[in-house]
């Protein structure tokens, strides 16, 4: 999943903008949930935002068509259950600017600088049946970015490459062809909340990672949830005052306690491990509870879901219309 967020600093909702896009890899966590799906939802008052399904994202490595359709309709509903109804909802490939665009910068970008990028070093390089859309794709992911034309853009330091790529390609595009890029300033976001694996609490719980076993899904029935949290990794320390917070040295139990202070329950007098997963569980599951619910309603209603987010593309489409065509008439593209 990739995550973009455009904050270019002005003071009224309309001027303010926000661009999140989450890649369909993988069925949505209490992670994504905690880390980035109520993030985006505060930020609705402040901001005009801009959600996207990044299905062009989930292509860079051997995919099945059937799951990632099932994923993005999962995805789709699940961004809607989770409040972010005041947002302009979409999926990427919906907004063919994000492709074209993304074209016109590899084109301004070199196999040299792609071929530094970190993501392509670790999973692609010296592979021969590479995709070569892992390769290209931080180029489809400046278009994403600079089609809205945001002023700043906070990332954490997994994104920073592809942020300094992004300015890079912005400013080589408008010294070479004209000035049709802003270019974005790189920000620090406020530190977030961070969700560790229950089975493996140094890793942190993510979409695609282990065998799910230590993974909350965010359409995890209330006794998967309650399996799950009771098989989470504690430590050997017994007593009352084993039930504290200390990340180097017990990282189980101070995940178990972030988790259920996130979840809105109480971390006082919780005598035992057991009484902690007990209460971590009845938190969970109340913070997912009105979230599945909404769900099933939507999912029922396909047509509905469909609306909003053909809507929001449509949306999108209006807005980036006029960079991508300031784009493309500056590198001398257009009618016979
Ligand atoms: P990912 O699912 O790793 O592609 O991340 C998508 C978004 O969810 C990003 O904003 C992440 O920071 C956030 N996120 C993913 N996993 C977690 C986690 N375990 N804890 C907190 N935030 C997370």
């Amino acid at each position: 999943m990739t995550t973009i967020s455009l904050a270019p600093a002005a003071h009224s909702r309309a001027a303010t903008r926000r661009l999140s896009l989450l890649k369909p890899t993988g069925r949505l966590t209490l992670g994504n949930l905690l880390g980035a799906l109520r993030p985006m939802a505060a930020a609705q008052h402040e901001a005009d935002c801009f959600y996207g399904v990044a299905d062009l994202h989930a292509l860079t490595v051997t995919h099945d068509p059937a799951r990632l359709r099932e994923l993005v309709r999962e995805q789709a509903t699940l961004l809607l259950a989770a409040g972010l109804d005041a947002s302009t909802l979409f999926v990427q490939s919906r907004v063919p600017a994000h492709a074209q665009l993304g074209y016109l910068l590899e084109c301004v970008a070199t196999t040299g600088e792609l071929n530094r990028m970190i993501q392509f070093k670790e999973k692609g390089r010296g592979t021969g049946s590479t995709r070569t859309s892992l390769l290209t794709y931080p180029a489809l992911m400046a278009a994403d970015i600079l089609l809205y034309r945001p002023t700043q853009v906070p990332v954490g330091d997994d994104q920073r490459q592809h942020l300094e790529l992004t300015r890079d390609l912005a400013m080589r595009f408008n010294a070479t062809y004209g000035p049709v890029f802003t270019i974005p300033e790189i920000t620090t976001p406020p530190a977030g909340a961070r969700v560790m694996d229950l089975a493996d609490p140094t890793a942190k719980m993510g979409k695609t990672g282990s065998d799910g076993a230590g993974v909350i899904h965010l359409l995890d029935p209330p006794d998967v949830v309650r399996r799950k949290v009771a098989r989470a990794v504690t430590d050997g320390e017994t007593g009352p005052a084993a039930v504290r917070a200390d990340r180097a040295t017990k990282p189980g139990v101070t995940n178990l306690l972030e988790i259920l202070v996130a979840c809105g329950g109480s971390p006082e007098a919780l005598a035992t491990y057991g009484a902690l997963k007990q209460a971590v569980t009845d938190a969970v599951v109340a913070e997912l509870e009105p979230i599945q619910q909404r769900y099933h309603e939507l999912a029922a209603d396909p047509a509905h879901v469909g609306a909003v987010y053909a809507a929001g593309a449509a949306r999108c489409r209006d807005v980036t219309a006029p960079v991508l065509a300031a784009a493309e008439a500056a590198m001398g593209l257009g009618p016979a």
